[in-house]
């Protein structure tokens, strides 16, 4: 089979799409209705059940007393899903997910206490393991004909845990062989997004929210026609509608819009998903699995149609540092490089930086509280001064109007205007 041309297609099912047994018929109602060609399925773990991972391996890690209950409930919620998809308990089903979670209790008890990250992916990766195993029994039962890969098989990383460097030609060999073989029994490939494994075998992920990035992986290894990624809303709109009363869904966007939006903090798709797209020229489609006769929005190469719709992100939160040299030096190179070696160790994202003779600010999230750590190893050779409690807006396809009106009249603290963007650190105020 030549995999350049074939038509292949790539779907991404995140939690929300699989969170009830109504969510998951509703996946293959979708599936029975769309699906044409061979077709690739990506899989989150139901819900918020990564959350729920998370807190599980807090309570072992910790030796909570209550960590015995949250497996127990993580138990409960898959069985209670399970039996009302396959009523009859005599189902093999039922004893893979109960081998499952007894391998998932060994694993709890043998935590390796000595590297927290290479645990967390260990754990963590049972969410979308639970949710493919279910929703692949519960597929071929309704003759809906798939074989379940496990995609710690397919997606090779080195043993960054909790985020994964893809090895990219190991990856697509395996990816290119393995799946190539399931698309000769003409059967639909089902596997799981966010988790992967390393040279050797330990189980990684590719951070969270991770799952639109292993369907571009795919999308990429593949060479995939296009990628379908189902959601709850009907499209990429141009503003969360938590924050913002007059949104508006986007029929076409570039993938560069696509990509600053993300990188900026926009909750559309996982900010690494656009590149290998890009790369090759694979569209990627964000469609309702509410409303499947929506038409979404299309994402792809910037000639096609040149939308020029404002898009907004709100980040709260945000705290602007500012850094003055002790001795009233300049800000320059080896000032700049003692800086930026303290922003990686803390892995502090900078959302925003300016330089002027004397100083350097940067505008970074408060939440985690790196910043005043980054403080403490520099206060030696630097003052520093500092706002909290800021919002950083971005806004793309700007105008002034458009800037007046998100602003409305709030003190800018800080302000760095593109061609295509703006962006302000604002003292918070109410919101408009
Ligand atoms: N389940 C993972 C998470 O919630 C990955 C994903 O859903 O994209 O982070
Ligand atoms: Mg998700």
């Amino acid at each position: 089979m030549d995999f350049n041309n074939i038509n292949m297609e790539i779907y991404k099912f995140g939690g929300a799409s699989v969170n009830s047994v109504e969510a998951i018929k509703n996946v293959a109602a979708i599936l029975r209705n769309e699906v044409r060609e061979d077709t690739l399925v990506v899989f989150s773990a139901m819900g918020k059940t990564t959350n729920e991972m998370e807190i599980l391996l807090d309570a072992f890690w910790k030796d909570k007393e209550e960590k015995e209950d949250i497996l127990k409930k993580l138990l409960a919620k898959h069985l209670v899903i399970t039996q009302t998809l396959f009523p009859l308990m005599e189902h093999p089903l039922y004893d893979q997910l109960k081998n499952m979670f007894l391998q998932l209790a060994g694993d709890l008890k043998e935590l390796d206490f000595h590297n927290y990250d290479a645990a967390y992916d260990t754990i963590v990766s049972y969410g979308e393991r639970f949710s493919t195993l279910i929703i692949s029994e519960y597929l071929n039962n309704e003759g809906i004909n798939c074989t379940e890969l496990d995609a710690r098989h397919l997606i090779k990383t080195n043993n960054h845990f909790r985020e994964g460097k893809v090895d990219w030609e190991l990856t697509e060999k395996l990816v290119v062989s393995k799946v190539k073989e399931a698309f000769e029994e003409g059967r639909i490939v089902l596997t799981q997004g966010f988790i992967s494994s390393d040279k050797e075998n330990h189980t990684t992920t590719l951070g969270r929210e991770g799952s639109d990035y292993s369907a571009a992986i795919f999308a990429y290894c593949l060479n995939a026609k296009k990628i379908t990624i189902w959601k709850d809303v009907p499209g990429v709109l141009n503003a969360d509608p938590k924050f913002f009363s007059h949104t508006q869904k986007m029929e076409y966007i570039s993938y560069s819009d696509a990509t600053e939006l993300a990188y900026f903090g926009a909750s559309i798709i996982h900010p690494k998903t656009i590149k290998p797209l890009q790369n090759k020229s694979i569209p990627l489609h964000v469609r309702s699995f509410v409303d499947p006769q929506e038409k979404g929005t299309w994402i792809g190469l910037e000639n096609v149609v040149n939308t020029q719709i404002p898009s907004y992100i709100f980040k709260a939160k945000q705290v602007l540092l500012s850094i003055y040299p002790k001795d009233f030096s300049f800000i320059e190179e080896e000032s700049l490089a003692s800086i930026f070696s303290v922003l990686v160790k803390y892995n502090i994202r900078v959302n925003l930086m300016q330089n002027s003779a004397l100083s350097f600010s940067v505008c970074v999230d408060e939440c985690k509280g790196e910043w005043r750590k980054l403080i403490s190893d520099l206060e030696n050779q630097f003052d520093f001064l500092y706002n909290t409690e800021l919002e950083l807006i971005t806004v793309r396809h700007y105008t002034q109007k458009v800037i007046d009106s998100v602003v409305n009249n709030r003190p800018i603290l800080l302000e760095q205007r593109s061609r295509n963007t703006v962006q302000m650190v604002i003292k918070n105020g109410s919101d408009i």
